[in-house]
């Protein structure tokens, strides 16, 4: 916890918890700063870390999201967070000697050889363990600090009991996941995209194959399916809803967490502006009147509108039972879609760059980075001059507009039937 007391929240004398929002690429990266993450976490290209699909980033510009990042006040923790063999260690050795230099707040660990490796290589830079290692005791918690780690990423299986408990028995940084995707089996140690895809989870290559839709095969009657059905649909056997504390915020605001983290390095932009967003809102929120505080409707509407496989609040209020799986899983639950991103603004009349075909007359949404919404009508959009009825994804077009935008920000547009999405940041 903050030795200096400048984060601590008055009347609780608890932590001001940071809001911390994933960073799969330079653009998340920039929104995440730009819609009020306090920090953001990323992964190299390659598999040291447990989102290899995302774009991530190349040690160059690892560099430039770190300045980015820094200016604006925000803080960036790479990820080195994969069970790595004895030949991938190479690798690793390398990034950490080159990682105190490119300027990174912290490294996020789950091995303990890594973390070995990384006191020796970088002993400056902190240490915060990945939920990937399963820490859900306050014993294994002591140990780990015991072991140089300054920050404890909860594994996801914990109760808001077990998590007070924790805090009231250890010294060391906690960090808590309160929104996203969620793995059936421990905090991703699971071995079946290893069985079936040859493709390992625990190297940030998991093909999802607890989502998939499974039915019953008779070794007699091949090609003869029988299917498996809950509801109406085949039966996808172990896919989780994706994890939503939003409900719960005022509890987990009591908890003295010191981070709260947004999981989605493979999501994109519109997803982690909207997150990062409705968390920050709830937390400020939480800050001006800790006693009056009560989760406003807009916040769980705004969630809505994001990729999800519908929401429960996992551990985090008790052991969940069937209901916490979604079997009857019909794809990803979203209302808006990525519209436009604001290139810059001279005068009244703001430049953007479409992301999905744009027609004349649509209804469009900006949402600003402070968390003021906007719906206006896309009308007199021109490009060098000439006016346009319709736009082509990652045309760029300028318009005049009422409210006054910054570079950056994103506008979004109600799904409608026949909507052909062409960018899925959804
Ligand atoms: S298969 Fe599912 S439960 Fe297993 S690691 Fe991948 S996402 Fe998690």
């Amino acid at each position: 916890m903050c030795k200096r007391g400048c984060c601590v929240i008055p009347s609780l004398g608890m932590q001001i918890p940071e809001i911390l929002a994933p960073a799969g690429s330079m653009e998340t990266l920039e929104t995440a700063c730009l819609y009020g993450a306090e920090a953001v976490y990323l992964g190299l290209r390659g598999d040291t870390n447990l989102r290899s699909g995302a774009r991530n980033f190349t040690p160059d510009e690892l560099e430039t999201a770190v300045s980015f990042a820094h200016a604006r006040g925000v803080k960036v923790y790479l990820a080195l967070n994969t069970y790595p063999h004895d030949e991938e260690l190479v690798r690793f050795g390398e990034i950490m000697s080159s990682a105190a230099d490119s300027g990174v707040d912290a490294m996020i660990v789950s091995d303990i050889g890594v973390l070995h490796m990384a006191r020796r290589i970088a002993p400056s830079l902190p240490l915060h363990l990945s939920t990937q290692a399963n820490a859900i005791n306050a014993h294994a918690i002591n140990a780990w600090a015991e072991l140089g780690v300054s920050r404890v990423i909860l594994a996801r299986e914990l109760s808001s009991d077990e998590i007070r408990y924790i805090r009231g028995h250890s010294s060391v940084e906690l960090e808590i996941f309160v929104h996203g995707s969620i793995c059936i089996s421990i905090s991703g140690r699971c071995l079946i995209s290893s069985y079936l895809c040859g493709r390992d989870a625990n190297r940030g290559s998991c093909t999802q194959p607890c989502r998939w839709d499974y039915a019953l095969l008779e070794r007699t009657r091949q090609g003869s399916y029988m299917p498996v059905v809950e509801e109406d649909g085949y039966t996808y056997l172990y896919n989780s809803r994706d994890l939503c504390l939003l409900p719960v915020m005022g509890e987990v605001m009591r908890l003295g967490m010191d981070g709260l983290k947004i999981e989605g390095r493979n999501k994109t932009a519109l997803y982690v502006a909207t997150a990062t967003s409705v968390y920050r809102s709830a937390r400020d929120s939480f800050l001006k009147d800790p006693d009056g505080f009560t989760v406003q409707s807009v916040w769980l509407d705004e969630i809505g509108k994001i990729s999800n496989r519908e929401y429960f609040t996992g551990f985090f209020t008790g052991r969940p039972d069937a209901s916490g799986m979604n079997y009857d899983f019909k794809g990803y639950s979203h209302t808006h879609h990525l519209a436009a991103k604001v290139l810059s603004v001279n005068g009244g009349e703001t430049t953007f760059e479409a992301r999905n075909p744009l027609i004349e007359g649509m209804e469009l949404e900006w949402l600003s980075g402070s968390g003021l919404r906007q719906s206006f009508v896309l009308n007199g959009a021109t490009a060098q001059g000439v006016p346009l009825k319709r736009i082509r994804p990652n045309e760029i077009f300028v318009m005049k507009t009422s409210f006054v935008p910054n570079p950056g920000e994103l506008v979004r547009k109600p799904l409608s039937e026949g909507d052909k999405i062409v960018d899925r940041s959804v």
